[in-house]
């Protein structure tokens, strides 16, 4: 029998990590929708702004319902702290900016989330640039460190080049050049991997995706894993915060440009996602199981061209899934190409239950074109370094009874075919 001193499982820590600390015994964590707080005398004001005793002041700098969201993804995630934000952008923007200043770089791959591409040229006009690497092997970021590199930047599963990367060897690239990894888990989520157990130092959500659940709120997080020692010499912009040893992330974090651009999270979202996480478990599990079936049955549909999938076997990185993933899950997204944008745009207006929306991890199958939506700012060779072609069509799986879904495609795929000319197929 299991005794209390051993690890539960994750579902039993999403349920139970953490509690709500509520005097009533509220079983829903109270949401406490205010902007500020009052207190009973000015020196007890003066000592919660000089950080000597807790409390709260300005629901921009911390809130006990968003508290409550950051505690529970620090435990998930094995860290020692995390920082929710308005949103997945907010919470990659804040980590580069917390480290890094005028002439550093990133080193980065190709085949990046749109957004955070965007963000990557927004950065350029400040004097941050990042350093692009195709086939983001350790030895590949490696050759592209140089003296003015601060950070490697990667997302475990590419949205949507849907490539893995090898968390230890990228972690092992970059500390020995006295840098941090940041990993970007959105697509996977702690239930199919720990990033920070893996040897990364920061982990990023968009946890407006599995996380939240049903895609009822933006937001995002930032988890301090702790590990890193932030050296005087490579990120002396961090400043007085350095004197924190390795908390000095998340003083820097909270005590300068998250809090002071104002990227905070709402109580309310904070809430939702709160009440999100209790299933994410069960909910990817059923996820990744629907998308590896649904992987398998477009692979040999006479109207698909290809299928990437992480969890085929004959997926490039499928090796690191088995060796970082927990077993049989690779996520809840895939690729399809079809042949011609025509052809991609008549499925997409053909299905009936996956609903065309531009973002993933929902409870619902979602497909997209990313070509013409989110990729719509990149150039031709930007797309397909990230592995976005005109005939492409990401799918983020639902929880549907898979035969709907399979069931979906197939009618969607054949109405495809009765009405896109043979000519676009070349
Ligand atoms: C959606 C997403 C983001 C951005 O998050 P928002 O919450 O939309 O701002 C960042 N990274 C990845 C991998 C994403 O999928």
């Amino acid at each position: 029998m299991k005794n209390y001193s051993q690890k539960p499982g994750i579902n039993t820590k999403l349920l139970h990590a953490v509690g709500t600390d509520d005097r009533y015994g509220s079983r829903g964590v109270p949401i406490y929708q205010t902007s500020a707080f009052a207190h009973s005398t000015a020196e007890e004001l003066e000592a919660i702004f000089a950080g000597k005793i807790p409390g709260f002041a300005y629901s921009r700098i911390g809130n006990p319902t968003i508290e409550q969201f950051e505690k529970r993804m620090a435990s998930l995630e094995g860290g020692i702290s995390a920082t929710a934000c308005s949103s997945g952008s907010a919470a990659v923007a804040c980590t580069l900016l917390t480290i890094l200043k005028s002439g550093d770089e990133i080193v980065v791959p190709t085949g990046l989330y749109g957004g955070t591409l965007d963000l990557f040229r927004d950065l350029e006009p400040f004097g941050i640039h990042a350093v692009f690497v195709d086939d983001f092997t350790a030895d590949n970021v490696e050759a592209a460190i140089t003296p003015a590199t601060k950070t490697v930047f990667a997302e475990l599963i590419g949205n949507p080049k849907l490539n893995v990367v090898d968390v230890a060897a990228l972690s092992d690239a970059a500390h020995r050049n006295g840098i941090p990894l940041i990993i970007d888990s959105t697509t996977a989520t702690p239930v199919i991997a720990k990033p920070g157990e893996l040897g990364a130092d920061i982990v990023i959500h968009s946890s407006s995706k599995y996380i939240n659940s049903n895609g009822s709120a933006i937001s995002g997080v930032i988890i301090d894993c702790g590990n890193f020692l932030w050296s005087d010499e490579k990120f002396g912009v961090m400043g007085d915060c350095l004197k924190y040893k390795k908390g000095a992330f998340t003083a820097r974090l909270r005590g300068s440009l998250w809090r002071d651009i104002g990227a905070c999270l709402a109580p309310m979202n904070a809430y939702l996602n709160i009440n999100g996480l209790e299933t994410l478990g069960v909910r990817m599990e059923r996820i990744c199981a629907n998308a590896a079936l649904l992987a398998g049955h477009l692979k040999n549909h006479p109207g698909v061209l290809c299928v990437n999938y992480p969890g085929l076997t004959d997926h490039p990185d499928h090796l690191l899934v088995q060796r970082q993933f927990t077993s049989g899950m690779a996520g809840g997204i895939l690729t399809i190409r079809v042949g011609s944008k025509n052809k991609a745009f008549s499925v997409i207006n053909n299905l009936k239950y996956a609903l065309n929306i531009s973002n993933i991890g929902d409870t619902k199958t979602l497909v997209v074109h990313p070509a013409s939506t989110i990729f719509l700012h990149s150039s031709q060779s930007e797309r397909e370094a990230a592995g976005v072609y005109d005939d492409l069509i990401r799918i983020s799986v639902g929880m549907e009874d898979i035969d709907d879904i399979i069931a979906d495609f197939d009618r969607a795929l054949s109405a495809a075919d009765a009405t896109t000319n043979d000519t676009d197929f070349e």
